[in-house]
């Protein structure tokens, strides 16, 4: 669009009311995923899209299968998709090699799951800094920059418990702060709560808010919790291959 001049056009005043062009994060177009599976070609989206901005917080709801988890997957270049367009953080992910999606992923997503994946053998503090290290950083400066982290989520008398020794909450609270340590632009969360008890996961999601707003992420979210799902920026409904606006009624 052509810059004006507000001072000397005329024409600025209706230039200033248009909406300011939002930064994409997010932009999937035309997406296609099939699966071959031993019984035939199984087609989850066809003709697919989407598009995030920039320091939105979107849920997904959906029922179980309709293929959340592999939407989420294709975002992050977890998995590729079978035809179609997808942006993410300026990336065209769906072109990318198998290297070129894993640095990537290191660079610009931060993932949490349903269950916390941390390694067991490894303490709190091991574990945040543990995407540090893998990026080549000193065991001295990554486990200092883990130290802030664990404290960002309010577990810094934590650091040396390993992950059998905390509960289900604190474990996902070290899986966020791993999740971010790499200073990511986007969080993509599969069922972050969802194997948490209804206190828990909510305090787990207030801190999740809390870190997409400090931290200026853009995240997309997967949920069967309506009620965590009405928090976010907006709700799409994956539902018969197609992100709908959702209505967040239960189906
Ligand atoms: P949701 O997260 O909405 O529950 P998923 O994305 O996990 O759904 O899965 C959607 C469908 O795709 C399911 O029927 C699942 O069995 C199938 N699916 C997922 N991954 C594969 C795969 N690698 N090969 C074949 N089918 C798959």
């Amino acid at each position: 669009m052509t810059q004006v001049n507000s001072a000397a056009d005329p024409t600025a005043k209706r230039e200033a009311r248009d909406p300011e062009p939002r930064e994409l994060v997010i932009q999937v177009q035309g997406l296609e995923k099939t699966y071959q599976t031993a019984r035939g070609a199984l087609t989850l989206f066809r003709d697919l899209s989407l598009e995030v901005g920039a320091g939105e917080m979107v849920a997904i709801v959906g029922q179980s299968g309709a293929g959340k988890s592999t939407l989420l997957h294709i975002l992050g270049a977890l998995d590729a998709p079978t035809s179609g367009t997808v942006i993410c953080a300026s990336v065209n992910v769906a072109a990318l090699s198998q290297r070129a999606a894993s640095a990537f992923r290191n660079r610009e997503i931060g993932y949490v799951w349903q269950f916390h994946y941390l390694l067991p053998e490894f303490t709190a503090l091991e574990n945040v800094a543990m995407p540090l290290m893998a990026r080549g950083m000193s065991r001295r400066l990554a486990l200092g920059a883990a130290a802030k982290w664990l404290e960002e989520v309010g577990l810094e008398d934590r650091g040396r418990h390993r992950p059998g020794e905390l509960s289900g909450g604190e474990q996902q609270r070290v899986a966020l702060a791993r999740a971010l340590v790499n200073k990511p632009r986007l969080l993509l969360a599969d069922e972050p709560t969802g194997d948490l008890d209804s206190i828990t996961a909510g305090r787990v999601f207030d801190l999740l808010q809390r870190m997409h707003g400090n931290h200026g992420l853009t995240s997309v979210v997967v949920t069967h919790n309506m009620e965590l799902a009405a928090r976010c920026s907006r709700a799409l409904r994956l539902q018969a291959g197609k992100l709908v606006p959702g209505s967040l009624a239960v189906s």
